[in-house]
Order: structure tokens, then C-alpha cells, then sequence
């Protein structure tokens, strides 16, 4: 007899949802809770669906990027995220608020060749690019139709037994992942065709430094005083961390996390693959073999000035973007209509978050402004009803360092 579990994905919605149940004992309320957030739509893009997981969605105000104000959606599980990224957002909009450039925007792919002589490779790409750059588009006609196609070819020795033949594609509005996935197996099977040689794999790569969003923004020194520093002080403690986030690898990775805090929460709510967005963000954040902080700021005359490269490898169309309804939403609260639109905002609230993170650090240090916050988290996470948060919070926020037994004592005394 056949394993239960064999061939699982072939089994219906329901005896799928049985078979869960009753290995692990879901009680009816649980079952309940399951159907209730199954969207048959969205869980058509997965496999084995079994509901529909629900994050919490806020919005981002006072972003301004190249003079144009938008809301910014984020989706995210952690108090504090948005509250601070609308408070850097404020800070950094003087004037056209934060710049963005965005220098090119080409996907690059490999096709990795095992056993091959550098020399006859390159040769062989030399002379025939422009017919590689027409399979490339052949095999994905209708990207020309949209204004893009396969754009460079070059050969890199990895190794005396490896090359890798990297291809860089305008993608369009898309993300571009399966685009050049296809035009890469095209290559590869054309190239191990007429060198006679193995290609070991044919991948996009998700070092996305062919689309970096080159961020820019500025905030007068005064506007950074704190109750105890003045606004100058202020802007060179932020300098100051800035700097040792470029010397010690430990600093770096917690820098960072705190941009994508604000990168990611948007990358979701755009419908978009963030796990491509961190991958690439921490490679480029090593690029010099070295990891260090994305982003730096500096003290200039009275501004303090902040700087940041980041890759953002997104799609306005493509992957999940037109089947999670809400990301048509969310453009449209964003007012975004194109893929570099996107990546500009995106970036922008990753310097905007970064901002506040290290204003925070600086100044009252990041538990006063975070555990604020977390305070509704505490009490929802230890048994309190929306309708006793108000009570409870009132309590909380008399306690220095509350945890979760204040807050199951706090409940005890309300509910008697
Ligand atoms: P899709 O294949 O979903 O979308 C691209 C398609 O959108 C195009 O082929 C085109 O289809 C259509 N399209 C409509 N308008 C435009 C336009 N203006 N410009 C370009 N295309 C347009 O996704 P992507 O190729 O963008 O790939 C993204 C998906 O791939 C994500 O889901 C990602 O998670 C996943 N992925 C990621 C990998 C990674 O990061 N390593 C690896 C593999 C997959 P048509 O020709 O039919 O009109």
C-alpha cells in the first residue's frame, strides 16, 4: 500500500487539508482559520496551498523622490518600521527630497562552460555576439516588443576548469528572471552545440549590479537636535556610525538590515521576489570582497549628507505582481507606473530608514522608540484582546522594562 502522503499536490484542497488535520490534530477553530484566509487566486501560485498567510500592510508618509511626493506600502510584521521610516521620509524632504538615478537597468545571466580554453571562447563570443544577442531574443520574441532585448555578451575565467559566458538583458517592466532564464538555455544549448563543449548550468544571477538605484539625501544639522545634543552633534554621531558601519563586518550587517527593514516591507507590498532584493543587496554590500555598510553620510557644511548604491531587482509587471490584487493597489497609493519608479522608491525609503535607525541609535538609543511601540505587540502576543490594549498599553507604559509577565498580571487585574 501506498504512502498517504505520496503524491500529496495530487490530492484535492480538502483531502489535503484532512490528512494535515489529522496528523497533527488541528482542533475545528484552527481549521477555521485556515479556510477563512484561503484565497483560491493567490494559492493557485504555489504548490500544496493550504491558505492564504496574512501580514500587516501600513503606509509610509512625506517620502519625497526627485520632487515628486508618494505614499509608500509596506508590509511588515515589526512595530517601528513604518513610524520610522516616515519620520526619516520628513527629514529628507527639503526641497525635492531624495534624489535617485538609476545609471542602467540590465538583468545578467550566465551560462557556466566546463573543460573550454578561455582564449577559443572568447574568440568564438567575439566573433559571433551580435548572432548570440539574436538567439537570445528569439528564443523571447516578445521582448523586443516591449522595447527590450539581450544587450551584452562577455566571457570571465572562474577557473582553469570553469568559464561563465554573462549575458546582460533589458527586461522591460519586468523583474526578468524567467526572460533570461529562457534566452540563456537557448545559448547554452547552442554553444555546447557548435564548441562541442559541456555547459555546466544556464541561470540568471541575482548579483544585480547592472540595476543599482544611486541614492542622494540631505537634511539641514539643525533639524537632528535631540533633547540632550544639539543638531550638529547629532549629524556627526550619525557620520560617526556611518563610518564604523565601512570598518567592522558586525556593524555592516546590522546597518543593512536596518535599510531593508524599509526595502524589503515595500518589495512586498509591490508583489515582488524580495529574497532576490536581499540577496543581491548583501552581495553588493561585499563587492569589494569586504563587507561593509550600503550606505554613508557625511557632515557637509550644514547638511548632513547621506549616500547609498543599492541594487533593486524588481518588476512592475511579471511574477506575482498581477495576481496578488492588492499590488495593483499599492502602485496605485504609491502612484507608481513603471519599474524605475518603483525601484526609486524603494531605495528612497531604505535611505529614509536608515536615517531614522541611526538618529535613534545615536541619540535616545533604539529601545526607547522601538519598545514604545513593541508595546502592543507584548500585550496582543500574551493574550490581550483589541479590546483590552487600550487599557493595558496605559499600564505598560508606566512600567520601565515591561515583559510578558507584567502584561499577564496587567490582564489578570483587568479582567477581575
Ligand atoms: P514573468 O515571466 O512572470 O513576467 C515576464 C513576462 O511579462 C514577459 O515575458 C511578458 O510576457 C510579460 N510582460 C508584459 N508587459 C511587459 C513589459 N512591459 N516588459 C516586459 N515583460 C512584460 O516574470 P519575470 O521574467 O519577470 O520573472 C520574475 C519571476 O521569476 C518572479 O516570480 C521570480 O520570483 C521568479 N524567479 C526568480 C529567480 C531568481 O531570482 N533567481 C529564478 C527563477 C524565477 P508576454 O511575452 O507573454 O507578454
Amino acid at each position: 500500500m501506498g504512502n498517504k502522503w505520496d503524491h500529496f499536490y495530487k490530492k484535492s484542497y480538502a483531502q489535503r487539508l484532512q490528512l494535515i488535520a489529522d496528523l497533527v490534530g488541528l482542533s475545528d477553530a484552527q481549521l477555521q482559520l485556515i479556510h477563512q484566509n484561503e484565497d483560491q487566486v493567490s494559492g493557485e501560485l504555489v504548490e500544496n496551498n493550504l491558505t492564504s498567510y496574512p501580514l500587516p500592510e501600513g503606509v509610509v508618509t512625506g517620502l519625497i523622490v526627485n520632487g515628486r511626493h508618494h505614499l509608500v506600502p509596506m508590509v511588515t510584521e515589526e512595530p517601528s518600521v513604518i513610524a520610522a521610516a516616515s519620520n526619516g521620509a520628513k527629514l529628507l524632504s527639503a526641497g525635492e527630497g531624495i534624489h535617485c538615478a538609476i545609471p542602467e537597468k540590465l538583468v545578467s545571466g550566465q551560462v557556466i562552460v566546463k573543460h573550454a580554453e578561455i582564449k577559443a571562447v572568447s574568440k568564438f563570443v567575439e566573433t559571433n555576439r551580435q548572432q548570440i544577442l539574436n538567439i537570445a531574443n528569439q528564443s523571447h520574441p516578445s521582448i523586443l516588443k516591449y522595447g527590450g532585448g539581450a544587450q551584452k555578451v562577455a566571457v570571465r575565467e572562474l577557473s582553469p576548469t570553469f568559464l561563465s559566458l554573462d549575458l546582460s538583458v533589458d527586461t522591460g517592466e519586468a523583474m526578468g528572471a524567467n526572460i533570461i532564464n529562457t534566452m540563456l538555455e537557448a545559448i547554452s544549448n547552442w554553444l555546447s552545440d557548435q564548441l562541442q563543449v559541456e555547459t555546466t548550468m544556464a541561470i540568471l544571477s541575482n548579483f544585480a549590479d547592472e540595476e543599482v538605484v544611486e541614492v542622494t539625501g540631505q537634511v539641514a544639522v539643525a533639524k537632528l537636535a535631540s533633547k540632550s545634543l544639539d543638531g550638529r552633534q547629532v549629524a556627526q554621531r550619525i557620520a560617526d556610525a556611518s563610518e564604523v558601519a565601512q570598518l567592522d563586518v558586525k556593524r555592516a550587517t546590522t546597518h543593512n538590515k536596518g535599510i531593508m527593514n524599509g526595502v524589503d516591507a515595500a518589495v512586498i507590498a509591490f508583489g515582488n521576489d524580495w529574497r532576490a532584493v536581499e540577496s543581491a543587496a548583501h552581495a553588493f554590500a561585499a563587492r569589494q570582497g569586504v563587507y561593509k555598510g550600503l550606505s554613508t553620510w557625511q557632515v557637509v557644511g550644514d547638511q548632513l549628507v547621506g549616500e547609498m548604491a543599492l541594487p533593486v531587482p524588481i518588476g512592475f509587471v511579471g511574477g506575482a505582481s498581477k495576481v496578488l490584487p492588492l499590488v495593483a493597489v499599492n502602485q496605485q497609493i504609491a502612484q507608481i507606473h513603471h519599474s524605475q519608479d518603483e525601484m526609486q522608491v524603494i531605495a528612497a525609503v531604505g535611505l529614509a530608514q536608515n536615517l531614522a535607525a541611526l538618529k535613534a541609535l545615536v541619540t535616545d538609543g533604539i529601545q526607547k522608540g522601538h519598545m514604545a511601540l513593541q508595546l502592543k505587540s507584548l500585550a496582543l502576543s500574551n493574550g490581550a484582546t483589541t479590546q483590552e490594549l487600550p487599557a493595558v498599553l496605559a499600564q505598560l507604559r508606566q512600567i520601565a522594562n515591561p515583559n510578558s509577565q507584567t502584561v499577564k498580571e496587567i490582564l489578570k487585574t483587568i479582567r477581575r
